[in-house]
């Protein structure tokens, strides 16, 4: 399937080439046959925007084209993406299994609000982004997988977790917001649904929060259906970004990957430096993995200095050209204290019993030059 839009399949509202932006609640109809002929569905016709709008649709079939999907569902933020679906295939009683080293805030819903409503969450010990041995025995169904892991990158082997899922009768859910759609498309390895939060690579520029779900139309218009009832719509200006940051997704992607391959490279031979996670690099355990999985290795390095944890708080604070902010994926590099920054509040030993390191940096690569990017790291660690 080609993920380019054809001429046809453009949006040809008044010739326009970018989509119109259809700021509005809801939508009019003519008389009484006009709505009659809306509710039997020979219209396509729009009603109110909580069932769909126009703007959104059109980034929906832009991101259903390069994610390889029948259909795609926008939602306000990654968060709803990832909640709507756990609460669309789970009930009491059925099981759940996520890896340890989930987005924590994934796993706090699974945890904290999963748990409220009688579902069975199973977080085992071992990293299941990686060992399919930790998997458990039994009936289950919903396997989730992150690819890569969030913050050391790790590579999971998801067409043995799809064949297990299948054998299974589990829905098997990935999210590959830091891969990209344009480094790896889950559901060409057997996931049923792939998750993004567009708010990272796909919008790209920092400016919108937004969460995108992709898979088989009945999965997409059965999520829909209940998105209408939850409410958890994006508007049609932040779609509008979400179409945007699609067109120049893969050109950004790329183009970050190469640097922070670079980047990774010079941090792995920097003497204060004393390690360095990226599945770019041949010392990470899933480098193999991660060159038959994907196209690049996208734009994420963590990497720990040699010393006191501590010694993280200064070099972000010396470096001048990233931005110290939490998030990932926009046009600026961004660098953060992870534990700092993500587990403020259940402290360092919380996050070490996640399994993150104290010391550990997460350095999101943006456009900057590479050698920009290299001598102001180089720059930063003298100074420590
Ligand atoms: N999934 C992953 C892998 C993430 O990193 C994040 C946010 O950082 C989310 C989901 C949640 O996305 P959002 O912030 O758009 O709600």
């Amino acid at each position: 399937m080609s993920k380019h839009m054809r001429r046809d399949e453009r949006n040809q509202a008044n010739k326009s080439l970018a989509p119109p932006i259809f700021q509005t609640a809801t939508f009019t109809f003519d008389g009484s046959d006009d709505l009659a002929a809306f509710h039997s569905g020979e219209t396509g016709a729009f009603f109110y925007s909580r069932y769909g709008n126009p703007t959104n649709e059109a980034a929906e079939r832009r991101l259903a084209l390069i994610e390889g999907a029948e259909a795609s569902l926008l939602y306000a933020s990654g968060m709803a993406a990832v909640s709507s679906v756990f609460l669309s295939l789970l009930a009491p009683n059925a099981r759940i299994v996520i890896p340890q080293e989930s987005y924590r805030h994934t796993r706090d819903i699974a945890e904290g609000l999963l748990t409220r409503y009688g579902v069975r969450v199973d977080i085992p010990a071992e990293n299941t982004a990686v060992s399919l041995e930790a998997l458990p025995d039994g009936p289950v169904r919903v396997l989730f997988a992150e690819i890569p892991s969030n913050p050391t990158l790790r590579i999971p082997d998801i067409a043995k977790m799809a064949e297990w899922a299948r054998l299974r009768n589990a829905r098997f859910i990935v999210d590959s917001t830091i891969a990209t759609p344009a480094l790896f498309r889950p559901l060409e390895h057997g996931a049923d649904l792939a998750i993004q939060s567009a708010t990272k690579y796909i919008g790209g520029h920092n400016d919108v929060v937004a969460g995108a779900v992709s898979g088989s139309r009945d999965i997409i218009d059965a999520l829909r259906e209940q998105q209408a009832l939850l409410g958890s719509i994006l508007g049609p200006q932040e779609a509008f970004l979400v179409d945007r940051g699609l067109k120049t997704l893969e050109l950004r992607v790329r183009r970050i990957s190469d640097t922070a391959l670079k980047l990774a490279e010079f941090l792995e031979g920097h003497s204060r430096v004393s390690r360095v996670y990226y599945p770019g690099l041949e010392s990470h355990p899933d480098h193999a993995r991660a060159t038959e999985y994907m196209s690049a290795f996208g734009g994420i390095i963590s990497f720990e200095l040699d010393g006191d944890p501590e010694i993280a708080d200064e070099l972000v604070n010396v470096l001048q050209i990233p931005v110290f902010a939490p998030g990932f994926g926009g046009t600026e590099s961004q660098v953060e204290h992870h534990v700092k920054m993500a587990y403020a509040d259940i402290g360092t030993e919380g996050a070490e019993n996640r399994g993150v390191s104290a010391g550990l940096i997460r350095y999101s690569v943006g456009l900057e030059d590479f050698e920009v990017l290299r001598d102001d790291l180089g720059e930063g660690l003298k100074k420590l």
